[in-house]
C-alpha cells in the first residue's frame, strides 16, 4: 500500500453497525489510515454489512460488483460484518477480488489482520490485466470467530461522527435463537462488558460535551454485569440510573429491549431518575401466542401485556415502539388478525413492519416458507395502514404542549430546526431570526400542528 494509507468504508443496516464502523474506523485511523468520501480516493475498500433480511444481503453482493473492476486499479476491498460471518470463505468464491472477510466478533484482532493485508504487495495494474489469478486476488485474510468469543469489542479509539450524542455498546451477540433471526450466529454468543467500563466511557464522552448516550445491544435488557464482586454488580436498571447521573448527561436512551427480560424495576428507574428518555422499544414480532411460540419468542401475549401496562401506570408518558414480522410460517388470517389488534390495544408511537425473509442456519429455515409474498405484502400494507390511524390519533394529543428537544440540524429548504423529544418524536420548528437556536442545544418548542410521524411547532422564547 502507498505510504498514504486511505480508506472508504460504507456501513449497511442496524445502529449496532453504525456504531461498530465508529470503532474500526478509529481503529484505522489508528493504524495509519485515512478515511475518504469515495471509493475512487480510497486503497481499502470496506463494507460493513447487514444480513438480517435477504434484501439486505443482496444489496452488499451488487456493491461488490459494482466496484469489480477497480481491483485492476491496485484496490483492496473487505468485507465486516453479518454478511461476512454468515457467508465466511464463500465470499472469496462469489467475489474473488475480496482480500478480507471478517465478522464482528473478531474485530478486536483487525490490527492484525490490517497488517497481513499491507504486507501483500500492491497490484501492477498494467499486469492485472494479463494475469487472472494475480497475488492479490490471493489474499485471502479471514476473521471468522463463531460463538467462540467471550469477548467485547473495546477500543478507545472510537470515531464518532456526532459531537453531541454517540453510542455505547453494552451488550454483543443474542443467546435467545428466536426462530427466524440469524443475529446468534452473526454476531456470536451473548457477552456484556463490566459496568465500570460503560461507566468511564460515559463519563469520558460527557468530558467531551456530549449530552445524549445511547446504549446499544441486539437485547441490552439482558445485560449481565461480570465486574468486581457480585454485590457490586449492577442489573441493567442500575446501569441505566448510574449512566443517568453521570455529570453533563441529559438524555440516556436504549435499544433493544427484550420482552421476555424487561423488568418493573426498568419502568421505575424511568421514573426515578428524568435524564432516562421517555421512550421504551420493546418489539413484539406478532399478537397471536401461536406464532409467537413457532418463533421462540420466549413470551406469551399476556406476558407482553403485562409489561405494557407498567408502562402505561408510570407517572412519566412513556412512548413505546416495537417491530412486527408479518406472513412468518403458518400465521393464519386469525393470527394476523390479533397482531392488528394489539396495535389498537397498546396504541403504538411507531412500528417498525418487516416480510418474514428466511434466512441460513435459522430453526424456521425448515418451516415451509408457504405464505406467497403478495400475501405478505397485503398483511404489511394493512398493518401500516392501521398503525398510521393510530398515529395520527396519538401524535394529535400533543397539540398545543411545549417539549423539550434536541435541535439535531437544519432543514435549509423548508427553513425549519429539526428537533427530538424525549419521547424520540421528531419535532420540526420555525425560529425567528433573532433567536437562531445552536445544533445540539435543548430548547423549548409549542407544538402547533400534528403528523402521522412528526409534529411541527414554534421555538419558546
Ligand atoms: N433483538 C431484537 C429483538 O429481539 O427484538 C431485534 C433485533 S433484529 C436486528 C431487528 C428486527 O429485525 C427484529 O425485531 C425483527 O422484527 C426483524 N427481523 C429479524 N429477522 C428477520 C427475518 N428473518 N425476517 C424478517 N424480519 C426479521
Ligand atoms: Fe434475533 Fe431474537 Fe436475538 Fe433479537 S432476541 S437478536 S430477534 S435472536
Amino acid at each position: 500500500m502507498s505510504g498514504d494509507k486511505t480508506f472508504y468504508l460504507e456501513t449497511f443496516g442496524c445502529q449496532m453497525n453504525v456504531h461498530d464502523s465508529e470503532k474500526v474506523i478509529g481503529t484505522l485511523v489508528h493504524e495509519g489510515y485515512r478515511q475518504v468520501q469515495t471509493v475512487e480516493q480510497a486503497d481499502l475498500i470496506l463494507y460493513n454489512t447487514c444480513s438480517i433480511r435477504d434484501k439486505a444481503e443482496q444489496k452488499v453482493f451488487h456493491r461488490l460488483a459494482d466496484f469489480k473492476k477497480l481491483q485492476s486499479q491496485g484496490k483492496k476491498f473487505g468485507v465486516l460484518g453479518c454478511v461476512a460471518q454468515q457467508e465466511g470463505e464463500k465470499i472469496f468464491e462469489r467475489a474473488p477480488h475480496v482480500s478480507l472477510v471478517c465478522g464482528s466478533a473478531s474485530y478486536t484482532n483487525l490490527p492484525q489482520m490490517l497488517k497481513q493485508l499491507e504486507t501483500v504487495p500492491q497490484e501492477n495494474p498494467k499486469e492485472a490485466h494479463s494475469s487472472k489469478l494475480t497475488a492479490q486476488s490471493l489474499i485471502r485474510i479471514t476473521g471468522l470467530d463463531d460463538r467462540a468469543t467471550d469477548k467485547c469489542f473495546e477500543t478507545e479509539f472510537t470515531a464518532r461522527t456526532n459531537p453531541h450524542r454517540g453510542y455505547i455498546t453494552i451488550i454483543e451477540g443474542c443467546d435467545k435463537f428466536c426462530a427466524y433471526c440469524v443475529v446468534p450466529f452473526t454476531r456470536g454468543k451473548e457477552r456484556s462488558r463490566t459496568s465500570e467500563s460503560v461507566l468511564a466511557e460515559a463519563r469520558q464522552m460527557a468530558d467531551l460535551g456530549y449530552t445524549e448516550i445511547q446504549l446499544l445491544g441486539q437485547n441490552v435488557n439482558s445485560y449481565k454485569d461480570s465486574a468486581g464482586k457480585s454485590a457490586s454488580r449492577k442489573s441493567f436498571a442500575e446501569l441505566l440510573v448510574a449512566v443517568g447521573e453521570v455529570p453533563g448527561i441529559k438524555r440516556v436512551r436504549f435499544t433493544t429491549s427484550h420482552p421476555r427480560d424487561f423488568g418493573r424495576d426498568i419502568v421505575d428507574a424511568i421514573d426515578a431518575v428524568p435524564t432516562l428518555c421517555d421512550h421504551v422499544h420493546l418489539p413484539v414480532q406478532s399478537g397471536s401466542n401461536k406464532v409467537l411460540q413457532a418463533m421462540q419468542r420466549l413470551y406469551t401475549r399476556e406476558q407482553y401485556e403485562e409489561r405494557i401496562a407498567w408502562m402505561k401506570s408510570a407517572e412519566r408518558d412513556i412512548a413505546i415502539t416495537t417491530d412486527v414480522i408479518v406472513g412468518f410460517p403458518g400465521e393464519s388470517d386469525q393470527d394476523f388478525m390479533e397482531t392488528l389488534n394489539l396495535l389498537d390495544e397498546v396504541g403504538y408511537d411507531g412500528v417498525f413492519t418487516f416480510k418474514y425473509s428466511p434466512r441460513p442456519n435459522t430453526p424456521a429455515l425448515s418451516l415451509q416458507d408457504a405464505i406467497p409474498d403478495e400475501e405478505k405484502s397485503r398483511r404489511l400494507e394493512a398493518l401500516m395502514q392501521r398503525q398510521k390511524e393510530i398515529q395520527i390519533k396519538r401524535y394529535k394529543k400533543y397539540l398545543g404542549t411545549t417539549q423539550e428537544v434536541m435541535v439535531e440540524a437544519k432543514n435549509e429548504s423548508r427553513k425549519q430546526w429539526i428537533g427530538r423529544t424525549t419521547q424520540n418524536k421528531t419535532l420540526n420548528f420555525t425560529a425567528p431570526e433573532t433567536s437562531v437556536p445552536q445544533i445540539g442545544t435543548y430548547v423549548n418548542v409549542k407544538a402547533t400542528q400534528t403528523f402521522p410521524n412528526s409534529l411541527l411547532g414554534e421555538l419558546v422564547i
